[in-house]
C-alpha cells in the first residue's frame, strides 16, 4: 500500500461541475457567480465559453475560477447563452487541453459541450474514429460526443444529438451549446446530477441547486435519466435519446454521502438532511460511551449532529480547518513534514483534552490521514478515540466518475474491520451498515453502491485508468 507522502487529503477526488444558461443577459456572469458554488466538485480548470448568437466567445484554462478569471466580471465574453466547466480529470490528466468546454466547429458553426461523468465505451469508439482518420484534440473521454455531432452519420439525420447520445455509455450529465441554444443531457442510467432552474425569463442548468441558489434561479426540476432538455429562442423542449432502462436507476450514492454541498437538493433529496439521517444511523448501529462527538469538518459535520441528536452525547468542534490552505499553497518542502503536521486540520487541545471522543467522518479510503489525525487526538490528550463512519467500507472501483485510489490503495479492499482499527490506532472503529445507509433514501433502489457493494448498476469496463486515452 501506497500510503506516505501523501500531499492531498485521502478523499476521493471531485467529479465536475456544470453550468450553463440561456435567455439571460451577462451570461457569462451568471455562468461564473454558479460555478464559484460548484468549485468543491472540482479544482483543476475552469472555462466558460457564450455566444450571442453570432459570436462564440471562451475563457477556459488550469487551476481555480479565480485564478483562471482574473478579470472580474468576465467582460470579454459577450452573449445570453453559454455553459461553464469546473473540472477534476477522472479520465485525461491535468492537461490545458483538457479543460473544459471543449469547443468544436461543425459544418453549420461553433459548438461546445462539457462533461461530468465518465464514459465506458469512449476508448472504444475513439479507436474506431482514430483509424478512420479523425484527431483528437484531447485525452479525455468527453471529446467522443465532439465526434459523433459531428459525423455525417448523425448531422445530416433528425434527432441528431439524440442519436449521438445514443452511442454514449457509462456515466453522464452533459451540457452542449449550440449556435443558438443550450442543451442538458443525464445518461439512462442517471448517475450524475443535473437540474434546470428559471431566472427571469431564462433557464439555467446546474450540477447541483446550490448554484441555482447562488444565481437567484429558481430550481424547476431534474433532468431526467435518459432525457435531452433543449433551450432555445422556441422556448424548452424535451426528448429521450433511449428506452427507459428495465431495472432501477443508478443515481450515485457517494454524492450524499460526501460529494456534493448539503444545502443541494441531489435526486430529489436534501443532502443536508440525508448526513444527518446517516449519523443518526450510525449511532443507532454502533453506539459507544463518551464524552463527545466531534465532526472531520466539513464533510462530517451534519453526520456527527446526527450522530449526536441521536446518543445524546454532546457535540463540540474539537478540529478546525484551515479553509486558506489550498493547492497551490502546499509547497514541497512543506509536502516533505506532511507526515508529521495536518495542514488542514489543527486540533482545539482544550475541547479535547481528558475526553473520550468519538470522531465522525464521511468516509476513509486510503486511511492514512485518518491515521495521523488519531495520532494527534492523543497528543493533544484525548483519552479515547472512536472512529464512526457515516457509509459502508468502499472496497470496490468506480468506473463512473469518481477518482478512486486504485483498488491497492484502498484500506478496506484487502482488510478485515479489525485490521483497519489496528492500522489507524483507533480504539474502536465502526461503519454504518449497506442497509443503514440505504435506510437514509426515499428511494433506496435508484441507487448505484458500486464501490461499497461490487455490485453496479450498469455494465463496467474490465479496467479503467484516468490516463487511459493517453499516447504519452
Ligand atoms: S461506484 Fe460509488 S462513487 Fe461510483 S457511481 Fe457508484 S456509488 Fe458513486
Amino acid at each position: 500500500m501506497g500510503m506516505n507522502n501523501e500531499i492531498h487529503d485521502e478523499k476521493p477526488r471531485e467529479n465536475c461541475g456544470l453550468l450553463g444558461v440561456f435567455g439571460v443577459p451577462n451570461a457569462a456572469q451568471v455562468i461564473y457567480t454558479g460555478l464559484f458554488a460548484l468549485q468543491h466538485r472540482g479544482q483543476e480548470g475552469a472555462g466558460i465559453t457564450t455566444s450571442d448568437g453570432a459570436k462564440v466567445s471562451s475563457t477556459k484554462g488550469e487551476g481555480l475560477l479565480s485564478e483562471v478569471f482574473t478579470v472580474r466580471p468576465p467582460t470579454a465574453l459577450p452573449g445570453h447563452l453559454g455553459i461553464g466547466h469546473v473540472r477534476y480529470s477522472t479520465t485525461g490528466s491535468s492537461r490545458p487541453q483538457n479543460v473544459q468546454p471543449i469547443v468544436f466547429e461543425c459544418l453549420d458553426g461553433l459548438w461546445a459541450l462539457a462533461h461530468n461523468g465518465n464514459l465506458t465505451n469512449a476508448r472504444r469508439m475513439r479507436q474506431a474514429y482514430q483509424e478512420a482518420g479523425a484527431i483528437f484534440q484531447t485525452s479525455t473521454d468527453s471529446e467522443i460526443l465532439m465526434h459523433l455531432i459531428a459525423d455525417p452519420m448523425y448531422r445530416t439525420r433528425n434527432r441528431r444529438v439524440e442519436r449521438a447520445l445514443s452511442e454514449l455509455e457509462g456515466a453522464f450529465s452533459f451540457l452542449i451549446m449550440t449556435p443558438h441554444g443550450v442543451l442538458g443531457a443525464r445518461d439512462r442510467y442517471g448517475f450524475r446530477p443535473l437540474s434546470i432552474g428559471r431566472l427571469g425569463q431564462g433557464y439555467v442548468f446546474a450540477s447541483e441547486t446550490c448554484a441555482l441558489d447562488q444565481v437567484g434561479a429558481t430550481h424547476e426540476r431534474d433532468v431526467l435519466p435518459g432525457e435531452l432538455v433543449t433551450v432555445d429562442e422556441k422556448g424548452i423542449r424535451s426528448s429521450t435519446f433511449c428506452e427507459p432502462i428495465s431495472g432501477p436507476l443508478g443515481q450515485c450514492i457517494f454524492e450524499h454521502v460526501y460529494f456534493a454541498r448539503p444545502d443541494s437538493i441531489v435526486f430529489g433529496q436534501n443532502v443536508h438532511e440525508t448526513r444527518i439521517k446517516l449519523g443518526r444511523r450510525l449511532a443507532l448501529e454502533h453506539p459507544v460511551a463518551a464524552d463527545l462527538v466531534m465532526p472531520v469538518p466539513d464533510s462530517g459535520n451534519e453526520a456527527a449532529l446526527g450522530f449526536s441528536l441521536a446518543s445524546s452525547v454532546p457535540m463540540d468542534y474539537g478540529f478546525i480547518r484551515n479553509h486558506y490552505i489550498g493547492r497551490t499553497f502546499i509547497m514541497p518542502e512543506m509536502a516533505q513534514r506532511h507526515d508529521s503536521i495536518d495542514l488542514k486540520l489543527a486540533i482545539v487541545p482544550g475541547v479535547v483534552r481528558d475526553k473520550r471522543v468519538v470522531v465522525v467522518d464521511d468516509s476513509i479510503v486510503r486511511g492514512s490521514t485518518c491515521r495521523r489525525r488519531i495520532n494527534a487526538l492523543r497528543k493533544a490528550g484525548a483519552k479515547e478515540v472512536h472512529m464512526r463512519v457515516s457509509c459502508p467500507p468502499v472496497r470496490h472501483p468506480c468506473f463512473f466518475g469518481i477518482d478512486f485510489p486504485s483498488s491497492s490503495e484502498l484500506i478496506a479492499a484487502e482488510r478485515n474491520l479489525e485490521e483497519i482499527r489496528n492500522y489507524i490506532q483507533a480504539d474502536s472503529l465502526a461503519y454504518v451498515s449497506l442497509a443503514g445507509l440505504l435506510s437514509a433514501f426515499e428511494q433506496p433502489g435508484d441507487f448505484c453502491t458500486g464501490c461499497y457493494s461490487g455490485k453496479y448498476p450498469a455494465p463496467v469496463m474490465e479496467e479503467h485508468h484516468k490516463k487511459d486515452l493517453e499516447k504519452t
